[in-house]
């Protein structure tokens, strides 16, 4: 009888503790919080991956798809400082070499007018379709800008090293909840402007 009372109490208590981690933790969980972006860091065989998702509002101040020019040129001038992986992070050794990369800001990019402006046959299709996003422009929806580096190295265990720079361009991000995982080893840090670098241990 009293075991029981006191298992319940237990699980209880678990519950309660569980509920309060999960509230603390909703950032470093990959929920969406202004100001905070996720780092992972995967490492299989000879590749080494970075994948990096970050609100859109920290990185361009809106996250809705740009209306007006001075929008659609922080959208693009991210997008392009984005497509250079050093700007993310550096890391010195392994040998590696960049073989692919994403840099997927569609969620603030509108579609590209020019395609109406030539006039193809199906125009009203396109236009249609323009309509219906201008719907949705203003939505209060929450997008994300999702980053993803894919690299050959010759020595991917070497590579242990890593300093963040993005904080550097982005004064909106405050953390970046970083993880990695290896067939060795696997951790995670939280990194801030002051503490933007991390080892693989
Ligand atoms: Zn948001």
């Amino acid at each position: 009888m009293i075991r029981n009372t006191l298992t319940k109490a237990l699980v209880t208590s678990l519950a309660v503790a569980t509920t309060s981690i999960n509230t603390v933790n909703a950032a470093e969980q990959g929920a969406h919080v202004h100001g905070y972006a996720q780092l992972t860091v995967a490492m299989e065989n000879t590749e080494l991956h970075l994948e990096f998702s970050v609100p859109s509002e920290s990185v361009v101040g809106f996250e809705y798809k740009a209306t007006s020019e001075a929008e659609l040129i922080r959208v693009k001038a991210a997008q392009k400082l984005l497509s250079n992986p050093d700007k993310l992070a550096t890391f010195a050794e392994g040998n590696c070499q960049l073989i692919n990369s994403e840099i997927d800001v569609s969620a603030v990019l509108p579609e590209d007018k020019h395609a109406d402006e030539h006039g193809h046959n199906n125009h009203n299709n396109h236009k249609h379709e323009d309509e219906h996003h201008n719907e949705n422009k203003h939505s209060s929806t929450h997008s994300e800008i999702l980053v993803s580096y894919q690299f050959k190295c010759q020595n991917v265990s070497e590579v242990t090293n890593f300093d963040v720079h993005v904080f550097k361009y982005f004064e909106r991000l405050q953390q970046i909840q970083t993880r990695w995982i290896t067939d060795r080893k696997q951790g995670a840090k939280t990194l801030t402007a002051n503490e933007a670098s991390f080892q693989l241990k």
